[in-house]
């Protein structure tokens, strides 16, 4: 299937790794421009330097941590000069939390909020001129499983995912007479390395092998029994970018294994 994104410019906050490394493989692939963040300078770069090798695409990397509004506004004045337009942003950036409501402290509350909310919100508004200059665009907002079905360790990220997802609807209906479309995608179990970290240090304490854990951890959890990869996910972010998903507007779409436990 044609996509048709060929010499589109995409916009991908937490580019480095994971999820948003293989949405950034998966545009390039079908011949999409790139403009990528992330905090560590040295593995932001490196990854531009690949994307570019593999498939000769223009990349454009930035170290930038998306929770300070300074840092936004300079990284998008450096896509504004060195691409002056914009037709895909993926909000991706984000991490998880681990903490009871009992102990968190306010500035953990702020940070997550920052990151997974105001994040959003900042690139969505500053980058509207340049989407609106190409006559429109696509947003897609990558939340989780976790704004709709929590996970009792950690409300914070919990609480801030539906929060984006709420800004995601409210931006997909003030956006769209922009021809701007804007979605959501919630995740279920996705095999990045952070996971693997995690499984590292906790299957130690049960006495099994961190696949063992990761194995348990998709049987308990969803029907599909196994985790997906970054790239089956990146799979469907690459068609909601396209014209294929044309009358996409304003929805969440759950990749999820079957987790979800309710109908939606
Ligand atoms: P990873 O930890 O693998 O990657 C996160 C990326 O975001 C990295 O590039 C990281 O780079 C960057 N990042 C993190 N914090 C900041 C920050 N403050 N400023 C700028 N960049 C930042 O995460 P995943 O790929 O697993 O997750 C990506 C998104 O998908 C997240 O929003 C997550 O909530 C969501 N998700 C993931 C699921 C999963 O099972 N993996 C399931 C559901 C949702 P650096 O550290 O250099 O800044």
């Amino acid at each position: 299937m044609d996509l048709g994104l060929k010499d589109k410019i995409a916009v991908i906050t937490g580019g480095s790794v994971g999820i948003g490394l293989a949405i950034a493989k998966g545009l390039a692939e079908e011949g999409v421009h790139i403009a990528i963040c992330a905090r560590n300078e040295e593995r932001i770069s490196q990854v531009a330097g690949k994307l570019r090798d593999e498939h000769k695409v223009q990349v454009l990397s930035y170290s930038c941590d998306v929770t300070k509004p300074k840092e936004i506004a300079s990284f998008i004045e450096s896509i504004d000069s060195h691409f002056g337009e914009v037709d895909i942003l993926i909000n991706n950036a984000g991490t998880g939390s681990n903490e009871t409501i009992a102990e968190a402290d306010d500035e953990k509350w702020q940070y997550f909020w920052d990151l997974h909310v105001m994040a959003a919100v900042r690139f969505s508004r500053g980058l509207m001129p340049l989407l609106e200059r190409q006559g429109g665009g696509v947003i897609l907002n990558n939340s989780s499983i976790c704004a709709k079905q929590p996970l009792g360790y950690e409300p914070i990220y919990n609480t801030t995912k539906a929060a984006l997802s709420m800004f995601s609807k409210c931006l997909a209906n003030e956006f769209i007479p922009k021809n701007i479309r804007v979605n959501t995608i919630n995740p279920g179990l996705i095999l990045t390395p952070d996971w693997w970290n995690t499984a590292n240090e906790l299957s130690v304490k049960q006495g099994i092998t961190a696949q063992q854990y990761l194995d348990n951890i998709a049987r308990e959890n969803t029907p599909i029994g196994r985790f997906a990869t970054p790239e089956e996910l990146a799979a469907f972010f690459v068609f909601m970018c396209s014209d294929k998903a044309s009358y996409c507007v304003g929805s969440t779409y759950y990749v999820d294994g079957g987790w979800l436990k309710v109908v939606e």
